[in-house]
């Protein structure tokens, strides 16, 4: 057999780092720090700093192959501890702050975390969570000793850790395969699970995710990731940005409408990324000022569906492109985004709005297809819709711990737990979550349809459908909406806007306007909740 002839590189996420502080390395990661002030630090600095946590990390005993926790806002010290970590051949655990104190406590003690980064912000948290799942864990608080909080916890400063380590310290020559994050599922369903993300296809979900045909960074870029690090491994943009050398503006524990609009403004943000809710409320502020920021040209979003008045109003009110994208914990989690194909770019407007509204096409990377439920592929003709099966290099193979047993078929596939359409241009739709389906007299309704038509309404700022009990169909539809402030609308309005919309047996069996929908901890429509809240009303 012959060889090949080029070098074996191994794919390690420091090696990310390393590119952005030599070729890249007056590039800035600006920050509103937790501590209030702006914060501006270069990526040939941050790469010595991180090699410092490496130092300091080994110092304190910390072995390949431990969990690190981190229970932090989006700044700078939290992309200098995922490279510490990483280059201390560590893996970064990041809790999301939004879970209950029992999930946090669930996931620490799952996880077996041996030390845990935090800011500021959360040490009240931490205090409640001693005795559930602190115990000897050292603490570290992301801030100086000036800030250093006044409390009975055995805290570390994180700058002192640091201070006196060695900027140039080398990191830990692991495998490319070796793990390297750790991030629970949203568990909206069953008990969370870790996806325990290797260096391998971190790198190579970044290198596809940062490529021009997706988010298409490049040194003029200057990123605003909303989504948090804590999320989803940040859509991989604390990789994808030093990649390619873009600007990182990290918004720290300020994620209200006006904080952001602030700060997309001031350091000329042409990118950001989040999930729909946090646009509602930056589309609110803009509208308040009149104005958008600047330079900002283009946003992802994705984490659930994105409704129609949310990309038009952001494209045609403000002249923001947006790109809506679908992905999971699972997938690292980019799995597909809105690219413009030539069939596409040639539609009128009304035709690439409905385009957007679908959930894009495979990225590199990614195969996708549609089964039903034996597993047998259905037709690519955005009619068929079937389970959304997923396979590549950056996929979950098995959960942490392998909790919930063989999570893939003979083939490979691992099935997402969505429902969806792919037509033939390759574009693929949400139709829905396997569990969130409404099933009336043995035929299927989408609730993410449902929703979309009825957040289609110029009214309706959010819509949820969930099924509700009904003797005769076994399920009926329910849709309950957020409306603009001052709306005068009646649910009867909202039905017969829907009428022309659906088929008829789609028509929502109720109507309820709610001043708030709840949502999960990652920003999703919260079903569990809105089913027990109204899952026992009858229909009739
Ligand atoms: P998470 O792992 O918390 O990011 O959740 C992943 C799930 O969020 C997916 O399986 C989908 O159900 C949902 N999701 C993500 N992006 C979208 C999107 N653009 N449209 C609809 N649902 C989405």
């Amino acid at each position: 057999m012959i060889r090949g002839g080029m070098q074996d590189w191994p794919l390690r996420v420091h090696t990310i780092l390393d590119h952005a502080a030599n070729v890249h390395g007056r590039q800035e990661i600006v920050t509103r720090s937790v501590e209030g002030p702006i914060h501006r630090i270069t990526y040939a600095e941050v790469s010595r700093r991180a090699r410092q946590v490496t130092a300091a990390l080994r110092r304190l005993g910390v072995q390949q192959g431990d969990r690190i926790a981190t229970l932090a806002w989006n700044t700078w010290r939290h992309v200098e501890i995922w490279y510490g970590i990483a280059g201390a051949g560590a893996i970064y655990h990041t809790l999301n702050p939004r879970l209950t104190d029992e999930q946090i406590a669930y996931i620490m003690n799952d996880a077996d975390d041996r030390m845990l980064f935090t800011d500021l912000t959360f040490v009240p948290q931490l205090e409640r969570l001693r005795d559930s799942c602190i115990g000897k864990r050292q603490i570290i608080v992301l801030t100086d000793r000036a800030h250093m909080p006044q409390t009975g916890l055995d805290l570390l400063c994180y700058e002192d850790l640091i201070a006196g380590e060695d900027p140039e310290t080398p990191w830990m020559e692991v495998a490319e395969s070796a793990p390297v994050g750790l991030c629970y599922t949203s568990g909206t369903t069953g008990a969370p699970k870790g996806v325990l993300y290797t260096h391998r296809s971190n790198v190579l979900h970044s290198l596809t995710v940062q490529a021009a045909g997706v988010l298409g960074f490049n040194a003029l870029t200057s990123v605003l990731p909303i989504v948090p690090m804590f999320h989803a491994n940040a859509w991989s943009i604390a990789f994808s940005a030093p990649m390619a050398g873009a600007k990182l503006v990290m918004p720290g524990a300020r994620m209200d409408g006006a904080g952001l609009c602030d700060l997309l403004d001031q350091e000329g943000v042409t990118f950001s990324a989040g999930v729909p809710t946090v646009w509602i409320e930056i589309i609110n502020e803009m509208r308040r000022r009149g104005w958008k920021p600047d330079r900002l040209e283009r946003v992802v979003i994705g984490g659930s569906a994105c409704p129609e008045w949310m990309i038009s109003t952001l494209e045609h009110e403000f002249g923001v492109e947006v790109m809506h994208a679908w992905g999971m914990t699972e997938m690292s989690p980019v799995g597909s985004a809105g690219i413009i194909k030539p069939e596409v770019a040639q539609l009128d407007e009304a035709g690439r709005l409905q385009l957007k509204l679908k959930q894009g096409m495979a990225i590199y990377g990614v195969e996708m297809r549609i089964a039903d439920d034996e597993g047998r592929s259905l037709p690519q003709d955005g009619k068929a819709s079937g389970r959304l099966m997923v396979r590549g290099p950056a996929v979950v193979g098995e959960y942490f711990k392998g909790a919930g047993g063989q999570v893939l078929d003979e083939q490979g596939w691992f099935d997402t737990g969505d429902l969806a359409t792919i037509d033939e241009l390759g574009y693929m739709q949400i139709t829905d979550r396997t569990k969130d389906v409404i099933k009336s007299g043995g035929e299927w309704i989408s609730s993410v349809e449902l929703e979309n038509i009825a957040s289609g309404h110029p009214e309706v700022v959010e819509a949820a459908a969930i099924a509700i009990p009904d003797e005769k169909w076994a399920e009926r539809p329910m849709v309950l909406a957020v409306l603009r402030e001052g709306s005068q609308l009646q649910p009867e309005e909202l039905r017969d806007y829907l009428r022309p919309r659906v088929a008829r047996w789609w028509l929502p069996e109720q109507i309820r306007f709610v001043d708030a929908l709840p949502h999960t901890a990652t920003g999703k429509l919260d079903k569990k909740v809105l089913r027990q809240l109204y899952g026992g009303v009858m229909a009739q």
